[in-house]
């Protein structure tokens, strides 16, 4: 059911996404080929430089270290083993064979192994329907089912893809040792067990790596690999040459909780959870806030219920065990509730929506025009705190905005409105990020604001084209304060090592569908405001999970135009 639900995901979120990748003329992850051509593997010269980078040493550096940044490329493997015909097993065979290696696909379950390789010929014959020219019927021939484990020795690389168990994979991993040999770069694709962990089972651990594909492999454009403590580097090089054959975006990520990916990606559900359960607003506000206000396909609360409310639990539960009590990844009381009551989200029926009949929930209003007409129109305020975009863009519609007497509109960047004014006569706003293509702006209201400030409020928005959102107050309302988040978890991760900068972006956009990465965010914020909004919520929920990164920290101290360092 989730792996229905996830290539759901994968078709109406990714599949448009790897198109467009296509019409540039690059790899097509839809069809999971390389344009008309297939690489020449068979041929001597491919083989001759395979031999002879085999035998290589790991690169090292002055020092005679092993260098992990500088790893010696490698050609890909001609014979990959998939262990596991499931939905990713099958999934990496076909793309394998999509690539020109030979793919021995192993499963213990008969049936199992003829439903993987059913998938592969169904996935390839798509190729050849869609592409004649990819030669996807040669690419078929290519895979071999192979009903004994026995079967994958002379593999220079095996990738398992069995259940997420760890004794399980200990145990694969123990007994590939000894089959495979010692030259045998050995995968797991696993998506929460540290590397390192099933590396010590492996009679060469410096042999294993992590081959982290999304779901469905040959559709997601993203390969996560995964250094153990233990990998080596010719493991890692391979690792990447065979993504990259395969014709993957490679990003490299540490062995900590949540790799790279499932780590940054963390805030939009975890603050989302914090948000609503802090009665700010509601599930369907927030999604329509993401969506409009930030570009986002789908909102944090329609995520949860597409992957299982039930699945993202088991995520927090496993990072926040992983990581000691890590308080930015603690699961939510709310997503223990829905799971107690069996409401997993899409699989169930229902989650945060229903999804009885009809669609779970309204389309988005049409985004407003801007009010070719605000002089005199809209009321004179008072904005305080506002960024000098906006009142450049008030003043430019010839806005009155500095009134002394007028309605008082305050930013919430910092500080709720209520910390702010008590409990003066005002409204809290935020707009964007990013300010210039906003379409929404948030607002909030205390029990001392008049209705004529609130009416004025909306009436100086529409001005600006802006559809106002009503929520409950706190610093950086809600978008920004998810954005703040999300900006500062891969200040982290890029400042703890978990990845380069370039690869959290590549994560982000590729492999969650995000409108921008972390990076870009921080860009178009800066790094100082987006410290602002951070801090702010620190000082008013007193809460570690707002303690702001020591890059996020330096990024703002040194002016630098990003979180990826000066
Ligand atoms: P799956 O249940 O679809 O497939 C697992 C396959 O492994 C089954 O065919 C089963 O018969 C086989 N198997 C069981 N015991 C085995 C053994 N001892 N030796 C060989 N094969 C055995 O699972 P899946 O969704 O393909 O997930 C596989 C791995 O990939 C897990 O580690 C999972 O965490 C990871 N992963 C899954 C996704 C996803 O969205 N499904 C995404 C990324 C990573």
């Amino acid at each position: 059911m989730i792996r229905a639900t996830a290539r759901e995901f994968a078709d109406n979120e990714i599949a448009p996404r790897a198109r467009e990748h296509d019409r540039s003329g690059r790899f097509d992850t839809e069809l999971g080929c390389f344009g008309l051509t297939e690489p020449d593997t068979g041929s001597d010269a491919a083989n001759l430089s395979r031999h002879d980078r085999r035998g290589r040493d790991d690169v090292k550096d002055s020092a005679g270290m092993p260098n992990p940044s500088r790893p010696d490329p490698v050609a890909p493997p001609t014979t990959v083993g998939v262990v596991g015909a499931g939905t990713m097993g099958a999934g990496i065979a076909q793309l394998a064979c999509a690539a020109g290696m030979r793919a021995r696909l192993h499963d213990p379950v008969p049936e199992a192994l003829e439903r993987g390789r059913e998938s592969v010929a169904r996935g390839l014959a798509t190729l050849e329907r869609k592409r004649l020219q990819c030669g996807a019927l040669a690419a078929a021939a290519r895979l071999d089912p192979v009903a004994e484990l026995a079967g994958l020795a002379g593999c220079e690389l095996v990738i398992e893809a069995v259940p997420e168990r760890i004794e399980l994979k200990r145990e694969l991993f123990a007994a590939l040792s000894k089959i495979c040999g010692p030259a045998c770069v050995l995968a797991t694709n696993t998506s929460s067990i540290p590397v390192t962990a099933l590396a010590g089972a492996a009679a060469h651990p410096e042999q294993v790596v992590g081959m982290h594909f999304f779901n469905p492999p040959p559709l997601m454009a993203l390969l996560e690999v995964i250094r153990a403590e233990q990998t080596g580097n010719r493991a890692a090089a391979l690792a990447r040459a065979t993504g990259e054959a395969m014709g993957k975006r490679v990003i490299e990520a540490a062995d900590g909780p949540g790799f790279l990916v499932n780590r940054c990606g963390r805030p939009f559900g975890a603050e989302a959870l914090r948000i609503v359960g802090e009665r700010l607003t509601a599930p369907a506000q927030v999604d329509r806030i993401c969506r409009i206000g930030g570009g986002f396909r789908m909102g944090p609360f329609e995520l949860m219920d597409l992957v299982g409310i039930d699945v993202g639990l088991d995520v927090a539960r496993s990072l926040t065990e992983l990581s000691f009590g890590e308080s930015r990844w603690k699961p939510s009381p709310l997503q223990a509730q829905k799971v107690a009551a069996g409401t997993l989200g899409r699989k169930t029926g229902s989650g945060w929506y229903d999804y009885g009949g009809g669609p779970h929930r309204p389309d988005d209003p049409e985004p407003l025009d801007l009010d070719p007409t605000p002089v005199g129109g809209a009321p004179a305020v008072r904005l305080i705190g506002a960024p000098a975009e906006l009142r450049e863009r008030a003043l430019a519609l010839g806005l009155e905005i500095d009134a002394a007497d007028a309605p008082t509109l305050v930013s919430c960047r910092r500080a709720s409105l209520a910390a702010q004014c008590g409990d003066a006569d005002a409204c809290g706003i935020m707009i964007g990020p990013p300010l210039a293509s906003a379409r929404m702006a948030e607002a909030t209201r205390l029990p001392g604001t008049s209705d004529a400030t609130a009416g004025a409020t909306e009436s100086f928005m529409a001005a600006l084209g802006l559809r106002v959102e009503w929520v409950g107050d706190a610093p950086g309302l809600v978008l920004r304060r998810i954005v703040c988040q999300l900006v500062n978890e891969a200040a982290f991760a890029i400042g703890e090592g978990v990845g380069s900068a370039e690869d959290v972006e590549a994560g982000m956009t590729l492999g969650l569908n995000h409108p921008r990465g972390p990076v870009e965010w921080s860009r178009v914020i800066g790094p100082a405001l987006v410290l602002e909004t951070i801090d702010g919520l620190w000082a008013e929920r007193r809460e570690e999970r707002y303690r702001a990164a020591p890059l996020l920290r330096r990024a703002a101290a040194l002016s630098a135009p990003s979180v990826a360092g000066p």
